[in-house]
């Protein structure tokens, strides 16, 4: 038995939302949940007008595809503007709607159903049941499509179809045993809801995921099951005694990037987005490539624009290199990100972002950009994300290519290890896996790595460390 002691904690945890806004070191931090991260195209421009009148003009994207603005003030109508664009439909829910999908479900093959008609169902009846605005914010839901991209990014509440009409439950990120049928995925997701809240009474305890209760998986699961048989949701039966279902592979670094065919002559388009810093002008253009109507946010802080017309591909690729953002698989900017680091975040020892930009960009063509403050999502002064060509024109990373030969999403890449930029040693933010992490220590950096440390005196040298982890040089 885990013993857990949470006794320290508030029932609300302080995750901000649109309503609930955080008091950051630059000014207010509001975040919206986006369900399985789908936009449509005027709810995107609804966020790039919010972020440039009343935030930084900076759309930041987070590991649970959702999406937050900075350095609001006190006063602004930021979460009017949101509920106008039906990006917040329940006040009282608003922060517990965190719900993770299959980016490229419907779009390909790889999935055995498409999830997205299960994520606007969870979170119509998440909504509508009062008792579910107890849930902690932290809790999370997955709706995978059979990939195995999002079920075992540690989940509290999961399904994974596997293919014969029934889907895994995962709970606290994990196979809980538990079988039933697709028809009653959002059932089960609600019981295990449910089941957690009764859990956190039964054990008087302030937790926040499934993971912190004593033995929560197998009670939470024994709940669902009794909730389930008897119930209307059909037979709910626990696994053959075999090995845990496991499905699909760890998305590789940065998630879908590249293009991805569709039926139809339709191909969806993963960008890698720098740093997860989307600025109002880049959601604009975003919104204007979306043909399809639509705009997927994944966890890995990139975006899935789905249903593209091929014949549109190559001038899509140029158009959002030109503007910074990443559609080939092969950039140094994949696998790369960081926490807030300063200004926004008064631990920090460090402009983070700017020094990780710094670094990163110094890899492509042996270039060093100029570290005046100037963020990712907006050009580093004296660089832009694109390689110059004559006469001054930029060329999108790789060249454009051809539409018969687009990148392919997913595709093995090298010099790819996950690294992470973090002020202080919390390493907020820091993604799960074999992890390079760059720390600031207030005299430089320090690059940890399997266990072994390189302390750097300046950027030349965290860049070159840095490069030396991720098998550049
Ligand atoms: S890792 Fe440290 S510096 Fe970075 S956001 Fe967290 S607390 Fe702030």
């Amino acid at each position: 038995m885990v013993i857990s002691d949470f006794s320290g904690r508030s029932r609300l945890d302080a995750c901000p939302g649109a309503l609930q806004v955080h008091a950051a070191a630059d000014g207010g931090l509001a975040r919206v949940r986006v369900p399985g991260g789908r936009l449509t195209v005027p709810q995107l421009r609804e966020l790039a007008g919010a972020a440039a009148t009343w935030g930084t003009g900076v759309i930041e994207l987070t590991s649970r595809a959702n999406v937050q603005v900075r350095g609001l003030g006190a006063e602004t109508g930021f979460a009017a503007r949101m509920a106008e664009a039906g990006l917040l439909p329940s006040p009282t829910h608003e922060r517990i709607r965190n719900v993770l999908a299959s980016p490229l479900t419907g779009c390909d093959a790889r999935g055995v159903l498409d999830v997205g008609p299960l994520v606007a169902d969870l979170d119509r009846r998440l909504c509508a049941r009062p008792a579910l605005a107890g849930l902690p914010g932290r809790f999370l839901f997955a709706l995978d499509d059979g990939r195995g991209d999002v079920a075992w990014l540690g989940p509290d509440a999961g399904i994974l179809p596997t293919g014969a009409g029934e889907a895994v439950l995962v709970l606290a990120g994990a196979d809980s045993g538990l079988r039933v049928p697709v028809t009653s995925a959002v059932t089960a997701l609600l019981a295990a809801a449910e089941a957690f809240l009764a859990e956190l009474a039964a054990q008087e305890t302030h937790a926040w995921r499934i993971s912190e209760l004593s033995d929560g998986a197998e009670l939470v699961a024994a709940r669902v099951r009794a909730a389930l048989d008897t119930g209307s949701a059909g037979p709910v039966r626990l696994r053959p005694p075999a090995e845990p279902y496991r499905a699909g592979r760890p998305s590789a670094a940065g998630g879908p990037v590249g293009a991805v065919d569709q039926p139809g002559g339709r191909v969806a388009l993963g960008v890698a987005v720098p740093l997860g810093r989307l600025t109002s002008a880049q959601a604009e253009l975003l919104a204007g490539l979306a043909s399809h109507g639509e705009v997927r946010l994944t966890p890995w802080r990139g975006v899935v624009l789905p249903g593209l017309d091929r014949a549109e591909l190559p001038r899509a690729v140029a158009r959002l290199a030109e503007a910074g953002l990443v559609t080939d698989p092969g950039s140094p900017w994949i696998g790369v990100t960081a926490c807030t680091g300063r200004p926004g975040c008064a631990k920090s020892l460090a402009d983070v972002r700017s020094d990780a930009a710094r670094a990163t960009l110094s890899r492509r063509g042996g270039r060093t950009a100029s570290a005046t403050g100037a963020g990712p999502g907006a050009p580093i002064e004296g660089d832009a994300p694109g390689a110059t060509g004559p006469g001054g024109r930029t060329e999108p990373e790789g060249g454009t290519p051809p539409a018969a030969a687009p990148h392919v999403a997913d595709s093995p890449r090298t010099g790819t290890l996950p690294v992470h930029w973090a002020g202080c040693e919390r390493r907020c933010g820091r993604p799960g896996g074999r992890v390079a992490d760059v720390v600031a220590t207030g005299d430089g950096y320090r690059v940890d790595l399997d266990g072994r440390s390189l302390t750097c005196a300046d950027i030349e040298e965290t860049t070159a460390a840095v490069a030396a982890a991720r098998g550049e040089t």
